[in-house]
């Protein structure tokens, strides 16, 4: 899920300078998780906001902002969105410009996105991905080099390795022991070396069709 944390109230408030009425959106999927965009979130933002002397003609938590069609369906033909002056989305980046699509108003973000997250526990998340576009985890025993080296190196270990751990921070493990104890225990860790990866190319598709096609 998209790991998002709450802007700085004084950015929130310098952000919606010139407006009165604000409408907030909040979002039932990743935000939720996090607890930067769930009902809790949507209405502390909402006493924030009246303490700031704000007027808050409403607000919607949509199922998956980041998704134009539940915003079109459940944003768009609110008539207390569209009697604000300022839409404030509680989602990540991709919930926000969901919004704009669909209303004619100004929006704010109230969230900063992180990264895609692997979630260990509530407040505790991993960046395992980063979302290259071209996923090598069939060859790395399901580890990715990519996110979890500091270096992002993607052909084995670099001369830093101090008895298996990292020598950027020794209390981690270096990616490339894991992988290999990982590929040993599946019996496969001859296989290690058998590819090269070529470096990668990090241009992100645009839009992505079902088949996969980027266009
Ligand atoms: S190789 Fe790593 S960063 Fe790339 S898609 Fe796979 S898990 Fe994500
Ligand atoms: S020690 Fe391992 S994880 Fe750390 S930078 Fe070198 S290869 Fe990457």
């Amino acid at each position: 899920m998209i790991i998002t944390v709450t802007k700085p109230i004084e950015e929130i408030m310098t952000n919606l300078e010139g407006y009165k009425k604000v409408f907030v959106v909040g979002c039932a999927a990743c935000a939720t998780k996090c607890q930067t965009g769930g009902e809790e979130a949507v209405n502390n933002m909402i006493k924030e906001l009246k303490k700031k002397n704000k007027t808050v003609t409403g607000s919607v938590i949509l199922d998956t902002p980041c998704d134009i069609r539940i915003a079109k369906r459940d944003l768009a033909k609110s008539r207390e969105a569209n009697e604000s002056d300022v839409i404030l989305v509680l989602a990540c980046g991709a919930g926000v410009q969901a919004a704009e699509k669909v209303i004619e108003k100004p929006v704010l973000p109230a969230l900063n996105p992180l990264f895609v997250g692997t979630t260990e526990r509530i407040g505790v998340y991993n960046e395992f991905c980063s979302v290259c576009g071209e996923c090598i985890l069939d060859k790395t025993a399901g580890i990715c080099p990519v996110s979890r080296c500091p270096k992002g190196l993607i052909n084995g270990p670099c001369g830093g390795v101090v008895d298996g751990k990292c020598e950027t921070d020794l209390t981690k493990d270096c990616v490339w022991v894991l992988i290999l104890n990982k590929l040993k225990k599946l019996g496969k860790e001859q296989e290690i070396f058998k590819d090269y990866f070529s470096p990668k190319k990090r241009a992100k598709p645009k839009v992505v069709n079902r088949a996969g096609e980027r266009r």
